[in-house]
Formats: C-alpha cells, structure tokens, sequence
C-alpha cells in the first residue's frame, strides 16, 4: 500500500512490526517453496519442527534464557495461567501474592482455588498507582513461590526492577506475569522461577502462552492437572503434547528475528537486539511522560519511579472532553486510546513494535488537541 498506516496504541492484541506482517503475507499461500501456508502444515512435519525450533533458539539468544530453562509455548493465555501455575507449583501449599493492580489481583483470586494465596503486599490503598517497599513485604516461610505482575497493563505501574527475593530472606522462586513488557528490556534470570506472558502485546497473535520455566521447578503437578497443563508433559513433548497454536508460534518466531535485527544509535554507541529495543522504548516513553507532565493539561498518576514504559494512562482536564479527543485521534489516524473502564480516560500502550515516530504523532496531536480545547 502507499499511505501509510495509522498508529496503532492498542493494549492488546496489539501493533506488530510492519515488516513482519508483510513477510507473513508474503509466506502466506506457499512457505518457503513448500507449497502450503504454515497454517496448513502438520506440527510434526519438519518444516513446521524448523520454524518452531527456530523460534526458540531466536528467544532464549533475544532475552539471553539460561539453558537451565524450558522454554514452553502453551495456549490459555496468561489467565490460564492463573490456575496453571499454582496446579504446577504450589504443591497445594502456600503461595505469596504481591498486588499492585488488576492483573496481579485476578492472579491471586484465582490461585485461591488451588492453594494458600497469601497477600504479601498491596498498593490498593494509592489506587494501585505506586509499588509496595520491597521492604514492607511480608514473606512466608513456607510459600512454594512468590508471583509478582512486573507491568500492570491497565493501571501502567512497572517494577523496573525485580525483586531479589533472596535479599528478602525467602528461599521461595519468583513467577512473574510479564505479558505486557516481555521482550521490552533485559530480563534478571538469576531472580526469576518461572515467567509467564500472553503473546498479544509484544510477542505475536494472542493464542499463544510463552511459560519460561526454571527446571528444577516442574514435575510437582497437582494430581487433578489437565495433562495439556502439566509443564512437565509439555516439557517433556516439546510443547507438541497436544497441537499447538502454530500460526502464532510462528508469527512469534517472524517477530523474534525482527527484534534481534533492531539497532539503535544512541550516545554510548550502537546497540542492538533488546539492548536497541530497551533504549527506543525509553526515549518513547520519556517523550510521553515529559510531554503530559510539562502540558498543564493532561495528567498521569502514577508515581514517577514505577512508570510504566509500555501503558502510559493519562486524564484530560476533564472526562467530557474524552469523546472528542478519541474523535480527534482517530480522524488523526492515531487508533485505540480509549483507556480501561476501571482506570477511565486515555491510555497509549506503546510496545516494541511502535515507532518513536508514533509517539511524536500522539505528542502533536495531544499538542493541538489541548490547544483548542484549553
Ligand atoms: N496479565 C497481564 C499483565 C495482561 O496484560 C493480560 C492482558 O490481556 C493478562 C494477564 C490476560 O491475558 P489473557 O487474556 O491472554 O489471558
């Protein structure tokens, strides 16, 4: 096509990289001379174990996944995993749950149903704009594991850093839903038991579960686990136990090469990989902060140090100019800014695949918008 396309500030399903949507309409009716589409092609043939293979090796080199972790590519999505993760992990025990916005509290309802989810620390009292001391938590002697969400998609509250549990004084693994900032910047593995993340934000196609998985960690599956969810059969099968959602798997896989072929000149040098994506991502997103911020116009709650990098919630002066700012936008081809009901007003969710350029355009746009409107 020649115009260009809109800017896309969905949270989820989400934007993907242009060039990598066009490779897949390139493959889509023939791949690789094989004559058939990847949606048509059996799991177990070897093209399709190339590109699954494929895809794996390009995400343990992207995120630097030590090999004493199994990558597991599952269906569900991260709600699944709600209840997946305590089947597989808690041994019926008890489990820590650390709140700090929606995700994180569906979490912990959920866990209930399996095991003992204590409450560890919470930020509902600042309307989950803020992150609880690592301080103040409260840690169980006996929990099997501690689960954090490290972005909270709808209230945009990021832990820029993971917590060292082992500084904490527990010996307990930690499981982090990371699904709206995998891929966005390097992850700590040395602090990490287990990360679980749909794929709709940066990865690929919703569809598609990633659960990366310290191995030492599976093979406790409560007896009721559906097999398709005991990680130790999924494991054990190559994420092939039962057909896996191999259009995404290999959209995925599009995507992951995409990421490792970014680069990024900045000040200290040329980066590249997660390394260019990181830095992009911060300039994108201090572009919008500093922006909303310096306008005397538009508001972002959340405190300073855990904003999040990828959902970036802001206010108009007041909500009845809400609809027509969203007019605004999308006759400006900036599409998708509606915020969550439970947060109200706007939200741009900006992952990897959102240009600098795309934050520019919404930066103007808000610009002219709060100029007319003031
Ligand atoms: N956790 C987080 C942090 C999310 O952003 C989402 C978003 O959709 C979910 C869980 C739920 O994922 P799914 O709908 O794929 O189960």
């Amino acid at each position: 096509s020649t115009s260009p396309r809109p800017f896309n500030f969905s949270a989820g399903p989400a934007t993907l990289p242009e060039e990598v949507l066009q490779q897949a309409a390139a493959e889509m009716l023939d791949w690789r001379g094989s004559g058939m589409g990847v949606m048509e092609m059996s799991h177990r043939g070897k093209e399709f174990t190339s590109i699954a293979e494929q895809a794996e090796a390009d995400l343990r080199t992207l995120l630097a996944i030590p090999s004493h972790f199994k990558v597991l590519f599952m269906q569900g999505g991260a709600i699944a995993e709600n209840a997946i993760i305590p089947m597989n992990l808690s041994r019926g025990g008890v489990v820590d749950h650390v709140i700090t916005g929606s995700w994180s509290q569906k979490s912990a309802k959920e866990a209930r149903k399996y095991c003992t989810a204590k409450l560890a620390a919470s930020n509902e009292a600042d309307h989950h704009t803020t992150l609880p001391a690592h301080g103040s938590w409260q840690l169980s002697d006996d929990a099997t594991y501690v689960h954090v969400c490290s972005n909270e998609t709808i209230h945009g509250v990021e832990m820029h850093a993971l917590p060292d549990l082992a500084a904490l004084g527990s010996t307990a693994p930690l499981v982090i839903d990371c699904s709206s900032h995998i891929a966005s910047r390097p992850i700590d593995w040395s602090r990490v038991g287990l990360a679980y993340a749909g794929a709709q934000k940066n990865i690929g196609p919703s569809g598609l579960t990633l659960v990366i998985v310290r191995e030492d960690l599976i093979g406790h599956a409560l007896p009721d686990t559906p097999s398709a969810f005991d990680y130790q059969v999924v494991a054990d099968n190559g994420s092939m136990y039962n057909t896996p959602p191999t259009y995404a798997w290999y959209i995925a896989g599009l995507v992951f090469q995409w990421a490792l072929k970014q680069r990024e000149v900045t000040p200290q040098g040329e980066l590249t990989g997660l390394a260019a994506i990181e830095a992009r991502n911060i300039a994108k997103a201090q572009l919008l902060y500093d922006y909303i911020d310096g306008s005397g116009y538009y508001t972002n709650k959340v405190a300073k140090d855990c904003r999040s990098r990828m959902n970036i919630p802001f206010f108009l002066p007041d909500d009845s100019l809400n609809a027509a700012f969203l007019a605004s936008t999308q006759g400006a081809g900036l599409l998708q800014l509606k915020g969550h009901k439970s947060v109200g007003g706007m939200r741009a969710s900006i992952y990897n695949a959102m240009p600098l350029a795309g934050v520019q355009a919404l930066v103007d746009h808000m610009k002219q918008f709060a100029a007319s409107h003031g």
